[in-house]
């Protein structure tokens, strides 16, 4: 059984002193058998830091309409010393709808005041951050740092991405219920945890025992300063790596896209099926910072197949999960699309890519039957013609089997068009297509067609027997080409996934190959 001078003088041993600002976080049961319970553990925390120290705890609340913040009243839900805090007589507590703090001592006044004023619940205004201002310390008593609110302040000032704005509610002293809108508002999980070590070998926890519970006590300068630099250079630094983390998942989503918000390439991924039940491939999307499709030819192929109702489903989809549909793909001969004029299917396809918002008709063309030059000539501008009607684009992608398998056939097809000034056609530039007839897609390709590109296919494949393989493990010169595009602004689309009817890889395993590249950059 533990009684007020045994806790107070163990408090001491672990570092606690007279004058100290300490904001604890705690847990009663983790002391073992305490006598006369909470009430005990604050009277020795408060002897041990004196009349010139200030003690502070979180008092967190729900905020929500139904269970407004109503001010001291409301209760806290961070456990009973918490709770046996607030209501002793002389304390003070912050007003905030979901991050109030209770205070008592010297320094409450200044460090509570004007919290429900600041722009987010933890950042710069609110008790925590000045908390470290003044050189305080945080106690963690029998609970580890996935309690310690102050890593929100660091998430807060190293700005990081996943961070949201919501509302929350209190009532005020006329008894009506307001918002407060929060910004940068701390997600669902957090690996505060996995921080730990680090701390502990850089001296910022420092180590204790109080009864049974393990203390940690640190200064939340410290603390503040080295997790906002590690935030500010790696915002996943404090995220899980479960893979079956949702939460974290999203969040790593939301760096990813925040990264790509900073650069003109538009980074889209090729949708091969669509099912109007399941949203995992959707998910995957979220989760690597992708807001933008392509359609494969198959699953155009499928629209023209299913017909109206089936692309109504994809539609609604895209909408719902605010996607961008840069364009869709179809591998075909030419003479089924235009024979003199636009084929039905032709038509269906530029109704089908209207209907989408898409900004590009892909074609791969495939061994044609219009043996003259002139003859498919002919027929691309009939199309892009046609295209244009509806602000969509015609891109000729090279294809192995088709007339534009060589570098030179691209060539000469591309400027033929700048002399005509046909300006609705550019390139869809596939490496594994170049690979596969023989030519290396950096080396022998890229310097002869790099102004008409519009989008890069994010593939690699060997010379020696044509496998796919993952970027930069075959002879795409994928790393090259990403890197030439960007010194040049490039501003057209990145695309993962492989053009051929059969990729061995998952879209999810594409997406990652393409982080794992980026990131090298
Ligand atoms: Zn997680």
């Amino acid at each position: 059984m533990l009684g007020k001078a045994e806790l107070s003088s163990e408090f001491k041993r672990s570092g606690l002193k007279a004058g100290d600002v300490v904001m604890l976080h705690s847990s009663l049961s983790s002391l073992g058998w305490v006598q006369g319970g909470a009430e005990t553990v604050i009277e020795a925390l408060l002897e041990v830091i004196g009349e010139d120290g200030t003690l502070l705890m979180p008092a967190l609340t729900a905020g929500s309409k139904e269970a407004p913040f109503e001010g001291k009243q409301t209760p806290s839900y961070l456990g009973k010393i918490t709770e046996a805090f607030r209501t002793l007589p002389g304390i003070k507590r912050s007003f905030h709808p979901t991050h109030s703090v209770l205070a008592l001592g010297k320094a409450a006044d200044y460090l509570l005041a004007d919290h429900i004023d600041a722009k987010s619940a933890c950042g710069p205004g609110t008790p925590y951050y000045r908390l470290a201002e003044i050189g305080g310390y945080v106690l963690l008593l029998g609970v580890d740092l996935d309690r310690c609110t102050i890593l929100h302040t660091a998430e807060d000032l190293a700005d990081c991405p996943f961070l949201k704005e919501r509302i929350f509610y209190y009532r005020n002293q006329e008894g009506v219920i307001c918002e407060k809108v929060l910004q940068k508002f701390p997600g669902p999980h957090r690996d505060f945890i996995g921080l730990d070590q680090r701390f502990r070998r850089s001296g910022i926890i420092k180590l204790g025992l109080v009864g049974d519970a393990v203390t940690r006590l640190i200064e939340a300068k410290a603390l503040l300063a080295d997790t906002t630099k590690l935030l500010r250079e790696n915002p996943a630094a404090i995220l899980c790596n479960n893979p079956s983390c949702q939460d974290c998942l999203q969040q790593k989503g939301r760096i990813r896209a925040s990264t790509l918000l900073k650069e003109r390439f538009t980074l889209a991924a090729i949708i091969s099926d669509f099912s109007p039940h399941s949203d995992a491939t959707f998910e995957i999307l979220s989760h690597y910072g992708v807001d933008t499709i392509e359609l494969s030819d198959y699953l155009t192929t499928k629209i023209l197949i299913n017909g109206e109702l089936y692309l109504q489903g994809l539609s609604k989809k895209i909408e719902e999960k605010k996607l961008e549909v840069s364009g869709i793909g179809i591998a075909t001969d030419l003479k089924s699309l235009v024979d003199k004029k636009l084929t039905p299917q032709a038509e269906r396809l530029r109704d089908i890519a209207n209907n989408l918002k898409a900004k590009f008709l892909r074609l791969r063309i495939r061994q044609s039957w219009l043996s003259e030059n002139d003859e498919i000539l002919e027929a691309i501008r009939t199309l892009a013609r046609e295209l244009e009607k509806v602000g969509v684009r015609l891109l000729i992608a090279n294809d192995p089997q088709g007339p534009f398998a060589e570098t030179e056939e691209v060539r000469a097809l591309f400027l033929q068009l700048k002399a005509e000034k046909s300006e609705n056609i550019s390139f869809a530039f596939d490496p594994v297509g170049f690979v596969e007839a023989g030519k290396s897609p950096f080396r022998n390709t890229f310097n002869k067609v790099s102004k008409v590109i519009r989008n890069l296919y994010l593939t690699d494949s060997r010379f020696k027997d044509g496998t796919l393989t993952p970027l930069r493990k075959g002879n795409g010169e994928i790393k090259e080409l990403v890197s030439a595009l960007r010194c040049r602004s490039y501003s057209g689309y990145f695309t993962v996934g492989s053009l051929t009817d059969y990729d061995p890889f998952s879209l999810e395993e594409r997406l990652r190959d393409f982080w794992d590249m980026f990131s090298s950059l």
